[in-house]
């Protein structure tokens, strides 16, 4: 699903396969190397991305699919953890054949062509995650 090379202590550089779902692959990853507090940034392409928006009004979920070819212009991510286990954050922004751009929360993305990624471990740190009671969001809880 990846290759990663630890370039510093816990700074790795991922290589995911072409094909992979990039949020499954970035919580294999994180799971492997037990990483439960970190952020992530990357770059890549995909054909097919799913964003999750959450409309603060009715505090329904709205996810929406886009398949086409895209380069991925940013992938920004932090790592925390929740009931112990890692806990990813993702958001990208996406750039279509005529230069327009679709970004938002990322559900699942499918890679195609490569997806380079920069992942930055705080072994001892402890970032840890509440579901909110007003808001039905998974906040900080440091
Ligand atoms: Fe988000």
């Amino acid at each position: 699903m990846y290759q990663y090379k630890e370039v510093k202590d816990h700074v790795y550089v991922l290589s995911l396969d072409n094909h992979a779902p990039i949020a499954a692959a970035l919580a294999a990853f994180c799971a492997e190397k037990n990483i439960l507090a970190g952020k992530i940034i990357g770059l890549g392409a995909v054909n097919e991305i799913t964003f999750r928006y959450l409309n603060p009004d009715t505090m329904k979920y709205v996810d929406k699919t886009f398949r086409e070819q895209m380069e991925i212009t940013n992938l920004t991510g932090n790592i925390s953890q929740k009931d112990g286990k890692p806990y990813l954050h993702l958001h990208v922004t996406a750039s279509r054949s005529d230069y327009t751009c679709v970004g938002g929360h990322l559900l699942e993305g499918t890679i195609n062509g490569a997806c380079e990624l920069y992942v930055e471990a705080y072994p001892d740190a402890f970032i840890g995650r509440r579901q909110d009671s007003e808001t039905g969001i998974n906040l900080y809880q440091f």
